[in-house]
């Protein structure tokens, strides 16, 4: 991991290194806000067939944020592949883990 981070340079380094198909805007919104709209989440993702949007609540450590956002970037790259997932598609199938973890290993390798 590079040892300077801030929020906004991972934001930077996800959109360079694992550029998505549509646009994403990431938020930070409150954890009560998160917690009403989608339970207990400290990410959440959506795509609207447009756009994607990332909710990460503001009041985690840096690390997890970042975390989540990886979390959530693996969600949306994993929506937009023509594959068939074998679970619901916003589940954790195999697909996702890979995704998941070549977005980890990229990172803390950078
Ligand atoms: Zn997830």
């Amino acid at each position: 991991m590079p040892s300077r981070v801030s929020f906004d340079y991972a934001k930077r380094w996800l959109r360079k290194r694992f550029p998505l198909r549509y646009p994403v805007r990431v938020r930070l919104v409150s954890s009560a806000r998160l917690h009403v709209e989608h339970g207990h989440a400290v990410g959440f993702c959506t795509f609207d067939g447009t756009r994607c949007e990332i909710l990460i609540t503001k009041s985690a450590s840096l690390d997890a944020r970042i975390e989540h956002l990886h979390h959530e970037w693996a969600h949306i790259i994993r929506w937009h592949l023509p594959l068939e997932s074998e679970t619901k598609p916003d589940e954790h199938d195999p697909i996702f883990d890979l995704i998941h973890g070549r977005i980890r290993r990229a990172w803390h390798e950078s």
